[in-house]
């Protein structure tokens, strides 16, 4: 009988590595706050150019995508990610001010997992990162 011994993505030693792009500086450093305060190591990116980017070269387990961003917005940046084979199975959460109804399918055809409004409420969204990231596909 083979044994395969290996770390699940649920083993709490692990840190997991959340990416935030986000244009506004109050806005990111909340986030950041928030985020290790909880454990999560975070790297973080100020336009969707640079968050595509780092991406690719962190592979994170979570990114946090605000919509409107400048260089590439947000919804340009998740179908960039998305569609790339070495980044598409990272869960994107969309960040965003001023969600109408509607816009959610929008997110969600962009290949966004769920939506986040902002303000941010601190519990809610560590809920929902938390959902996202223990149902990650491996
Ligand atoms: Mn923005």
């Amino acid at each position: 009988m083979k044994e395969v011994i290996r770390l699940s993505s649920s083993d709490r030693n692990i840190s997991k590595r959340i990416l935030v792009v986000e244009d506004n500086d109050v806005n990111r450093e909340l986030m950041r706050e928030i985020l290790e305060m909880s454990s999560y190591e975070v790297l973080m990116a100020k336009d969707g150019e640079e968050g595509v980017n780092m991406a690719k070269e962190h592979k994170p387990d979570l990114i946090l995508m605000d919509i409107q961003l400048p260089k590439i917005d947000g919804l340009q940046a998740t179908k960039i990610i998305k569609a790339d084979d070495s980044t598409g199975s990272i869960p994107v959460i969309a960040l965003t001010a001023y969600a109408m109804k509607g816009d959610e399918n929008i997110f969600l055809e962009a290949g966004c997992c769920a939506y986040i409004p902002k303000p941010i409420s601190v519990i809610s969204f560590l809920e929902k990162i938390k959902t996202y990231l223990d149902t990650k596909p491996e």
